[in-house]
């Protein structure tokens, strides 16, 4: 909108001006003489008149800004209409942020009943802790109160409780998934319990430092039902590597690495590889290279789970040989047979818990 400013010239203003002239002079006649003592001033004063009449038109009434108001209250306008339209897009934030709320407070309501039952179930009972317990001379492993759960549920084991003395034979047995492997994981500090204490070989290993553990995986020596065998090395080079691990002085190693094949049959076949040996024969590389170390413990996991009833006996016989021989022996195994035959102390896990504990046990048949 073009602005349009009123000044002296325009007609109106002159016309105004003339009317106010007219007046004031038909004034005169009437009161000048009340409002004036000096006649000489009568026309000034009605200049004065007019003056303050323009200056009031140019003052007081903004004409030329006309578009300008108009403009601002536009703008006015315009801002009245984002403001409200801000606040509602705010009350709706507020609605939604208030949905969001209750949904996530039912969600912790569910989730919080859901876990009073779980640790009605699961949570073993707490126990005193004496904090200067030490396992007895003769006890090499020990467990007090051990759970272990990987994920929140059903633990894999809970509340485990065993002593293992040194020197002896102890099958654990259980069908899979029952918690056998998390066992050995424990002990070797691959895994940390979840509640409990556990030692071995005098070290209290959850407590152990990460700097710690290599000291403690040393005094055990751990075969697996899948051998680990480094493939691309031969036989004597997958027993002697055990012994650079622990920088053996090689004179030393020497003698060792033909000694202990020579101990699980395999004097003969130190130059071949693996994948030129049967099962039963890469399961005497790993117990070899489980055993150069002279560990005190011997931890088997499943370690004839993959092979045939004859190498199965052969190594079970190896292993009773090692124990006689004053080593620690924990195999973890399903086989019932073997197991009935050789007449050892037998622990028997199911869902995670300790069900029998037995000298001179067999396996006990769930059907
Ligand atoms: P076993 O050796 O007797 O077959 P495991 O100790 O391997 O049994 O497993 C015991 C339970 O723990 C099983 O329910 C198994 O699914 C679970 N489990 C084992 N390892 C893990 C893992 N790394 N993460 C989650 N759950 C696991
Ligand atoms: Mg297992």
């Amino acid at each position: 909108m073009a602005k349009r400013k009123l000044n002296g010239d325009s007609e109106e203003v002159k016309a105004a001006i003339e009317d106010l002239k007219r007046k004031a002079a038909a004034n005169d006649s009437e009161d000048a003489d009340d409002m004036y003592d000096d006649e000489e001033k009568l026309p000034e004063e009605s200049d004065i008149a007019v003056k303050s009449f323009e200056d009031r038109i140019n003052d007081t009434v903004p004409l030329g800004n006309v578009g300008d108001l108009i403009n601002e209250t536009t703008e006015e306008l315009e801002e009245q209409q984002r403001y409200e339209e801000e606040m509602e897009a705010e009350e709706r934030r507020q609605r939604r942020e208030m949905r969001r709320r209750s949904r996530m407070n039912e969600l912790r309501e569910e989730r919080n009943s859901g876990r009073v039952e779980e640790t009605e179930e699961s949570a073993p009972p707490r126990k005193r802790k004496n904090k200067n317990y030490k396992p007895d001379d003769d006890v090499i492993i020990e467990l007090s109160g051990v759970s272990k759960s990987y994920v929140k549920g059903v633990p894999a084991l809970n509340d485990v409780n065993l002593k293992i003395r040194k020197g002896e034979f102890v099958f654990i047995v259980g069908e899979s998934g029952s918690g056998k492997s998390t066992l050995v994981r424990l002990l070797l500090r691959e895994l940390k319990p979840t509640t409990g204490s556990i030692w071995v070989n005098k070290y209290r290993v959850e407590k152990l430092h990460r700097w710690q553990i290599p000291k403690l995986r040393r005094s055990m020596g751990v075969v697996f039902q899948d051998f680990r065998l480094l493939k691309d090395r031969n036989v004597y080079e997958n027993v002697a590597f055990a012994q650079r691990i622990v920088q053996t002085p090689i004179r030393e190693m020497k003698r060792n690495v033909p000694n202990i094949l020579a101990t699980v049959g395999l004097a003969g076949k130190y130059k071949a590889r693996p994948d030129e040996l049967s099962g039963g024969e890469q399961q005497r590389v790993a117990l070899a290279r489980a055993l150069v170390n002279k560990p005190p413990i011997l931890l088997a996991d499943e370690p004839t789970g993959n092979l045939d009833p004859k190498n199965t006996i052969e190594i079970m016989n190896l292993l009773d040989t090692i124990n006689k021989n004053g080593t620690t022996v924990l195999v973890v195994t399903h086989n019932d047979k073997i197991v009935n035959d050789m007449q050892k102390r037998v622990i028997t896990i199911k869902n995670g818990v300790v069900v029998s504990d037995e000298e001179m046990g067999g396996y006990i048949d769930e059907d």
